[in-house]
């Protein structure tokens, strides 16, 4: 099989990147959110390395809750978005899942589900999603404290109920949304004595009125970060992921002649191309403009032409002696996720979020 593309997770960066965020938060507990295969980074890895240093874990999907017990991860996870149905709820129950609740058939589903067919049963903790402004999931409101009562009145529900609500701006620096969703929430939370939970990475990095009782960082875990403009905290996050393939062909072509689908780049000079073992099959974004940064052998070339599903080309005229065989890295600590996603007009989160299973991640402490 060809190892030439292949990701490189570095675990001892996420544990430096997880004790920033708990060193930024002293007194909250860290949920590490890890849906979506840990942006891409592989969820058991990533859990069973953060494991010993964070309270609990986020997930979006059941199915993604399951693999990670199945693998031996023993610390509670939550449902990001709750069950999704009767049957999630009976599971979740069973596996110490813990459940988003942010609807009124939620509520039902829970306190009507027949917890005690199931042996040793310690009943359900739950986490009350309050919408203060993003509009996605959670009770209005005006609803929240009738859900609550609901929950605390059931057998089925054991424990503090954590009330928490999502940030849709927390990235933005400039602008007052944050603020606005921040203080809803403290007004509604203020006469229940409850925990709470509202930081995403950008919250936990730029926004320390809102660390509450338990952070929620994902993005920063990995080592990218959720603004746009560089930012002093997240200069000390440490990428987890480098994306790595070879030089499998070297050509000099012409001035005049084009590279790749559609002749998309054409040659100003005489050029050296370099065809690299990597394309949007390997998770390398098709929309990379001419231009991209390209690490090849150690040293940044702007990528030349259309991205292919398994390869890429470089312009490498400025560089000295580039055979096959010279490793390219594609992002990492030189050129990072975050700028190349600005090149394919996409953000971190997708280009990692969507890593295909086919790039094999090796794993170094
Ligand atoms: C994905 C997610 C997070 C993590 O967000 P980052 O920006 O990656 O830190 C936190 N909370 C909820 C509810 C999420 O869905």
């Amino acid at each position: 099989m060809s190892r030439a593309s292949r990701a490189i997770i570095d675990l001892a960066a996420l544990k430096r990147n997880c004790a920033l965020a708990a060193q930024l938060c002293p007194t909250a507990n860290i949920l590490a959110v890890i849906k979506a295969n840990a942006y891409g980074h592989g969820a058991v890895q990533v859990a069973l390395t953060l494991e010993p240093s964070v309270q609990a874990f986020g997930v979006a999907r059941i199915e993604e809750a399951l693999t990670l017990r199945g693998c031996g991860v023993g610390r509670p996870i939550l449902l990001l978005e709750g069950a999704f149905d009767a049957d999630e709820v009976m599971i979740a129950a069973g596996q110490d899942f813990w459940l988003m609740v942010e609807n009124a058939s939620q509520v039902q589903a829970i306190t009507e589900a027949p917890l005690q067919s199931i042996h040793a049963s310690r009943g359900l903790r739950v986490w009350l999603k309050v919408d203060t402004g993003m509009h996605r999931l959670g009770f209005q409101p005006q609803d929240v404290y009738g859900a609550y009562e609901q929950l605390k009145q059931s057998r089925n529900v054991q424990g503090d109920i954590v009330i928490c609500t999502h940030f849709a701006c927390a990235e933005l620096l400039n602008q007052d949304t944050t603020e606005v969703q921040f203080g809803k929430f403290n007004s509604l939370i203020r006469p229940l004595n409850v925990p709470s939970s509202l930081a995403n990475s950008a919250a936990v990095l730029a926004w320390p009125q809102t660390h509450g009782d338990w952070i929620r960082p994902g993005l920063m875990l990995y080592g990218a970060s959720p603004f746009e403009a560089p930012h002093d905290l997240a200069t000390q996050l440490h990428p987890v992921m480098t994306l790595q393939s070879a030089v499998i062909s070297t050509r000099r072509i012409a001035t005049g002649e084009r590279v790749g689908y559609g002749g998309a780049w054409c040659a100003e000079r005489t050029s050296n191309i370099a065809t690299v073992a990597i394309g949007y099959g390997d998770g390398y974004p098709r929309g990379a403009k001419n231009g991209t940064p390209v690490v090849v052998n150690g040293q940044v070339a702007p990528l030349a032409g259309r991205v292919s599903m398994d390869m890429i080309t470089v312009d490498v005229t400025d560089l000295e002696g580039i055979t096959v065989g010279n490793r390219a890295e594609l992002w990492g600590n030189t050129v990072s996720v975050s700028e190349v996603a600005r090149y394919a007009g996409t953000n971190a989160y997708e280009l990692l979020a969507r890593m295909p299973q086919r790039v094999v991640r090796r794993y170094v402490h």
